[in-house]
């Protein structure tokens, strides 16, 4: 599967990430391998480079509002946002958010749960990039990009650090709407 470079000037990126990641066997579940991304988050200058590199794909394209989805997706999205002078909306699990909501319920690779968003998060017109930590069966993120299209925002992109690729995430979103910087 060819999915774009979430950034070609930074050549060691990808090395760099896979070295800190943490595969942890059977969590939450047995037979998933979680990929904990909590070491590249703990140093400062991978972390940088991590929210650059998924920034950099959408530069110029005047995204006005960045999802994060719950919860590791908020880790990277808030600071993507800033990166990208758009503003941050979380995309939480029921029950959640103070506000009037609206909800979307998907199944994932482990589970099944849902999404929500409030009801003025993103105006009409509005363009979005969402953010997660990993892709893997891609229903978390069709799920928010529902809720995106609902709300009347258009769905620019999705920026992902890592991409289980033999669960066929891409596919389910569309190819050439997903960027990520890693791929298993
Ligand atoms: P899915 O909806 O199947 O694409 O699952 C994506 C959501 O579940 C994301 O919010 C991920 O953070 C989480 N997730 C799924 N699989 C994994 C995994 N192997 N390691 C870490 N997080 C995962």
């Amino acid at each position: 599967m060819n999915l774009p470079a979430a950034n070609l000037t930074d050549t060691t990126l990808a090395a760099d990430v896979t070295a800190r990641l943490r595969d942890v066997p059977d969590f939450p579940k047995p037979g998933i391998v979680f990929k904990d991304i909590t070491p590249v988050l703990a140093d400062p200058l991978l972390f940088g480079r991590v929210i650059n590199a998924m920034s950099a794909p959408f530069r110029g394209q005047h995204i006005t509002k960045v999802v994060g989805v719950e919860a590791r997706g908020f880790l990277l999205g808030a600071p993507i946002a800033l990166a990208l002078q758009a503003g941050f909306v979380p995309a939480r699990k029921p029950g959640k958010l103070p506000h009037r909501s609206i909800v979307e319920r998907y199944s994932l690779e482990y589970g099944a749960d849902g999404v929500e968003m409030h009801e003025d998060a993103i105006l009409k017109g509005e363009r979005v990039l969402v953010v997660d930590d990993v892709l893997a069966t891609g229903g978390t993120a069709e799920a928010t990009s529902k809720l995106v299209k609902r709300l009347g925002g258009e769905l620019v992109g999705y920026s992902f650090l890592i991409t289980l690729d033999f669960l066929e995430g891409p596919k389910r979103l569309g190819a050439d709407k997903v960027t990520t910087l890693l791929s298993f």
